[in-house]
């Protein structure tokens, strides 16, 4: 820890005015965070003036990296017009047209100021429409912080029998909102018919994200997504798929990547083109609950800063710049990845492997089958060997999440990456010799 002594002091200045030092719980690091200072490309530079490879990129939002220059001039270009109005602005009806045009499924959108408010009005979409109380969830799947999408993200193993009990995340969380949410595990088509058949009358909708971060970031089958699809209608609920990572796969996103038409999705991370940002699309009739022309709508919502110009012309940017070549681009440099690792854990004898589609990976330390969020949920053993590999990574300048993930940016390059994999490589060995 001493090799970051700027950190360290900035940390401890933080403790006085902030709880434990921290206003976001996800860049909480033991023993304190690395503090950045600038980021240019793919690179970010810390307090200590230590520069790394960003393999977090804001979670997954930051696509492009840092300083793209269309982004920035886009940016600059409306600072001095103003940066939020009490008024609409043409620039939202640019990016909504822009969003609905990659996902043939979406007819209108609806934006907010950032994921967590996007599921939020896509599961109050689903309760509005159908006139039903609760939602289905996916076992160990992160949503954001609405109480309902929270519920059994960190279920432990003692709550998984057959059907997980649903767990609150947050001490506090009312019975009510546990009463209202049916948690099921992941890829499972028969729970899923069965929470079906015993209280589909009572359900809104099916929330998944189609290839869950927190849950292991394993793939939806596509199987299983077509059957809940058939599942949900026939009970007369919706499906809403989170793409607030998983649009960042393909240009349209997970569910055209896997052919499917989900009834709503919430999009955030990268439509806001390092801005903060949320949303809501949907097919028409079911966004019509929105629709405040004929009086007060079924679900009314506002937000101060919703669709503020500066968000929004940052998104088209970004958004434009999202190209079927970049994703081509970020495709070809996660396979090289991908494969790298899984040939090191291979070569090492070292439990894992590496999963995940497109510019998203994951290390797991298991040498159990990866199926689900219960197949990687990490023992004494895959935990310290998780902190190692996050640890070592940051000694040899790159940037992880400190569970795993990593998430790859355009302006990185294959000799980029050879090197990236080869400090994966180092740490890997590294762990492999410590046992
Ligand atoms: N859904 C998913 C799948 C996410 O990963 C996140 C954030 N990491 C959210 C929703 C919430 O987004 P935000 O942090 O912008 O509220």
């Amino acid at each position: 820890p001493d090799s970051f002594p700027a950190s360290r002091r900035l940390f401890e200045r933080a403790r006085k005015v902030m709880p434990g030092g921290n206003t976001r719980t996800t860049v909480f690091l033991d023993p304190f965070p690395i503090y950045a200072v600038r980021g240019e490309g793919c690179r970010v530079w810390d307090a200590d003036g230590q520069v790394f490879y960003d393999c977090i990129n804001n979670f997954t939002s930051m696509i492009h990296g840092y300083g793209q220059p269309e982004q920035v001039a886009e940016v600059a270009a409306q600072l001095p017009l103003g940066t939020a109005f009490g008024a609409p602005t043409e620039s939202e009806i640019e990016l909504a047209e822009l969003l609905t045009g990659r996902l043939p499924a979406m007819d209108q959108i609806r934006f907010a100021n950032s994921g967590t408010e996007g599921v939020m009005m896509a599961i109050k979409a689903a309760r509005a429409f159908t006139g039903r109380p609760k939602i289905v969830k996916i076992e160990g799947a992160y949503h954001g912080s609405y109480d309902f999408a929270e519920v059994s993200l960190d279920s432990a193993p003692g709550n998984w029998g057959d059907m997980p009990v649903s767990t609150a995340y947050a001490r506090g969380t009312p019975a009510g909102v546990l009463a209202d949410v049916i948690v099921v595990p992941f890829n499972d088509t028969e729970a899923l018919r069965a929470v079906f058949s015993r209280e589909g009358d009572t359900i809104a909708g099916v929330l998944i994200d189609p290839m869950p971060n927190r849950a292991g970031l394993i793939p939806a089958r596509r199987d299983y997504l077509e059957e809940m699809t058939r599942i949900a209608h026939d009970a007369g609920a919706l499906v809403i798929f989170d793409e607030v990572i998983s649009f960042r796969l393909s240009h349209a996103g997970a569910q055209g990547l896997w052919g499917i038409r989900p009834d709503l999705t919430a999009l955030g991370k990268i439509i806001g083109g390092g801005f903060p940002v949320g949303a809501v699309a949907g097919r028409a009739e079911v966004m019509a609950v929105f629709d405040p022309t004929s009086g007060k709508p079924a679900l009314p919502h506002g937000g101060t800063f919703t669709a503020n110009p500066v968000t929004m012309r940052a998104g088209l940017a970004a958004m434009r710049a999202l190209t079927p070549a970049a994703f081509a681009h970020l495709d070809e440099l996660g396979d090289m990845l991908r494969d790298g690792i899984n040939a090191a854990l291979a070569r090492l004898a070292l439990p894992g492997r590496c999963v995940g589609l497109g510019s998203l990976f994951r290390v797991h330390f298991t040498a159990q089958p990866i199926t689900d969020y219960r197949s990687v949920w990490p023992g004494p053993v895959e935990k310290r060997r998780l902190g190692a590999f996050h640890r070592g990574l940051l000694d040899r300048g790159v940037l992880s999440a400190s569970y795993g993930l990593f998430a790859l940016s355009t302006p990185m390059t294959r000799g980029d990456a050879a090197e990236i994999l080869s400090a994966i490589e180092d740490t890997l060995g590294e762990i492999a010799r410590q046992g």
